[in-house]
């Protein structure tokens, strides 16, 4: 008994130095939910995300998210420049623009935050501020409310596993005049896209994928939304049992 005891106080005196530490707490002991869906999910009414998902409810507190999925992983994509001369314009996470007004320059910071459980669960979203600091807190808290559950397969014919490590079939997504390809690759092809791609395939759950970028690459904003509405769009179908073995659909 006195050993439970001594490993239940070890623990409590880890979260505090957690606390103190300004990490990510379980929401539960630090944060009361404000919305009737927070509430819901406190009271354990609500288990699990994907019942929020498909009653398409909007989910308008980011702690939701962080509750309901624990092992959330979040990274951000390199949408800026750094600025100088020999050597500079190396990618940054933080992007810098300015406006010039009659009276003074004025500094605006931009970040995109990519979040993920890496098993079917995904959202990308875009933050804006005076500091940097703020536009990363801003971009983590849309994508976390922008989060959306995707359809995995396997639709490539070389492979025809029945598994769930790639796409089921080729699909597209728009924004700006950047068109994001995905297509359905065997085991073992890794990812055969762009790096910023890569993050969002990683954090999604996806293995194994090829892709085809069209439009002005440049702007790296437009590459992760597009490519956020390709995986999106594996929603608007629907499936005949038979089609759903065949592909490795689950869900
Ligand atoms: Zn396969």
């Amino acid at each position: 008994m006195e050993n439970k005891e001594a490993v239940t106080e070890e623990r409590t005196a880890a979260s505090e130095i957690a606390e103190s530490a300004g990490r990510r707490v379980y929401p539960e002991k630090t944060y009361e939910f404000k919305t009737e869906l927070g509430k819901a999910v406190q009271n354990g009414e609500i288990k699990d995300i994907d019942e929020i998902l498909q009653k398409h409810l909007k989910i308008l507190e980011p702690q939701i998210v962080d509750f309901l999925l624990p092992d959330l992983q979040s990274d951000f994509l390199y949408v800026g420049q750094s600025k100088g001369k020999l050597g500079g314009g190396k990618r940054r996470i933080v992007r810098n623009t300015q406006k010039v007004t009659a009276k003074a320059k004025r500094q605006h910071f931009s970040a995109m935050a990519v979040v993920g459980d890496g098993n079917g669960h995904i959202g990308v979203g875009k933050g804006r501020g005076l500091e940097s600091v703020t536009a990363k807190e801003k971009a983590l808290k849309s994508a976390k409310l922008n989060i959306v559950s995707i359809l995995r397969g396997c639709g490539s014919w070389e492979c025809a596993c029945h598994g769930s490590h790639s796409i089921p079939f080729k699909i597209s997504g728009k924004c700006g005049s950047v068109i994001v390809t995905l297509l359905p690759a065997p085991k073992g092809i890794s990812f055969c896209v762009m790096d910023d791609i890569k993050t969002i395939m990683r954090l999604a759950g996806i293995k194994d994928v090829w892709s085809r970028v069209q439009g002005q690459t440049a702007t790296r904003i437009n590459i992760g939304y597009a490519a956020f509405e390709a995986l999106k769009s594996l929603n608007y179908y629907r499936f005949f049992n038979n089609e759903k073995e065949s592909l490795g659909i689950k869900g």
